[in-house]
């Protein structure tokens, strides 16, 4: 059942990291492997041996070998995935998770791949990916949303203000999935999802799952204690308001988000966190940093918190303009950007 689980009481270990500075970004190459098994697009009949070594005879109808990544984020750079699964169901992430670890693979979530760069090597593991609909519900009960952690954040808005819950709609038109909005703690006009966070539904450390208060996530500015956890659903709880307001309230923003997003690239990231005191816009603008380019990465003129990733981009040439953008920020105001982008 997907939205089942009792509330147990003890802080979250944190398994799966991801790189979270820009001081501990892997090297070029760090997380690459060689395809020693098969190459991509094989369509030989068996699978090949090393899918049946990693994983469970129930679990290689999910799994792939040497999938592309790339066409998924919105970076739209990097190499393969060693294994890519995509589960249809909530009991095959734990077997996923539990293969992983007995095999000692490394292992990613992948959500709508709008905060995460892999470099060109790949990424040497497990990712998996969650955009079945089981993984993808949203269930109004009450006052509350339940949404999966595959489920898209902008429709979880939608929904609940259609159904005049408000409590998500500052939120409008931010990029990504439920899951990876609660590990990040995503914040919109001075408000963070996790304000209105009631539980969350994980697996934890032993492969095991359980359910948290929003306390136990450990909600803080822009992050949370869940990353390295997987989040498989949410529940929310809001508060009932005008439809109409809160429909008025939800355009605007929405249409004010959309005209602040560079309009040349559709390949963006937003690569740093807002410090508490001033926008990473508006720092990197003071800077004179906005605009500046690295091979084929930029930053974005009219709004440099944006990065943008052009014809023939690399991810180290991503890494580089991060590097610098952090580098002179520091030198000039005294301020460590602090990286919200993760690099696999
Ligand atoms: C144009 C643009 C605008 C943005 N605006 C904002 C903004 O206003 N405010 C803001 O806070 N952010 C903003 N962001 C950042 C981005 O939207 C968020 O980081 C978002 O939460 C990423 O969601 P995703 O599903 O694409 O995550 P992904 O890129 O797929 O994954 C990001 C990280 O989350 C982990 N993850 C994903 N799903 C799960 C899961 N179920 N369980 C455990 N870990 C998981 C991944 O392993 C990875 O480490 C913006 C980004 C872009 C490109």
């Amino acid at each position: 059942m997907l939205f089942a689980g009792g509330l147990i009481e003890s802080r979250l270990p944190i398994l799966l990291r991801t790189a979270k500075l820009a001081s501990s970004v892997p090297p070029p190459g760090g997380g690459g492997f060689r395809n020693s098994h098969r190459q991509m697009n094989d369509v030989s009949s068996a699978p090949s041996e090393s899918l049946t070594e990693y994983f469970p005879e129930d679990l290689l109808h999910v799994v792939r070998e040497n999938q592309p990544l790339r066409e998924t984020l919105w970076l739209g750079i990097g190499g393969p995935a060693r294994f890519l699964a995509e589960p249809v169901e909530i009991d095959q992430i734990e077997k996923l998770y539990t293969a992983a670890r007995e095999k000692q693979l490394a292992l990613r979530v992948l959500g709508k791949g709008s905060n995460v760069l892999v470099r060109e090597a790949g990424f040497d593991g497990l990712v998996i990916k969650l955009s079945a609909p089981a993984t993808s519900g949203l269930e109004i009960q009450g006052q509350k949303l339940v949404a999966g952690a595959g489920a898209k954040l902008t429709h979880a808005v939608i929904k609940t203000v259609g159904e005049g819950l408000g409590g998500l709609e500052h939120l409008v038109g931010i990029p990504g999935s439920i899951g990876a909005a609660v590990v990040g703690n995503v914040s919109a006009e001075g408000r963070d999802i996790g304000s209105v966070v009631e539980s969350i539904e994980i697996i934890d450390e032993e492969g095991k799952r359980k359910t948290l208060t929003g306390d136990e996530a450990g909600f803080a500015h822009r992050q949370s204690t869940l990353m390295g956890t997987v989040v498989l659903s949410v529940a929310f709880n809001l508060e009932p308001k005008d439809v109409s307001a809160l429909t008025k309230r939800m355009q605007k923003l929405w249409i004010h988000r959309g005209q602040r997003r560079p309009s040349e690239s559709n390949r963006i990231a937003m690569p740093f966190i807002d410090p508490d005191s001033i926008s990473a816009c508006e720092l990197i603008n003071s800077t004179g940093l906005a605009g500046i380019r690295e091979g084929d990465v930029s930053l974005d003129s009219a709004a440099p918190h944006y990065l943008i990733a052009h014809e023939n981009a690399t991810s180290d040439q991503c890494v580089k303009l991060i590097g610098r953008v952090r580098e002179q920020v520091l030198m000039q105001t005294g301020i460590d950007l602090q990286l919200n982008l993760q690099i696999w």
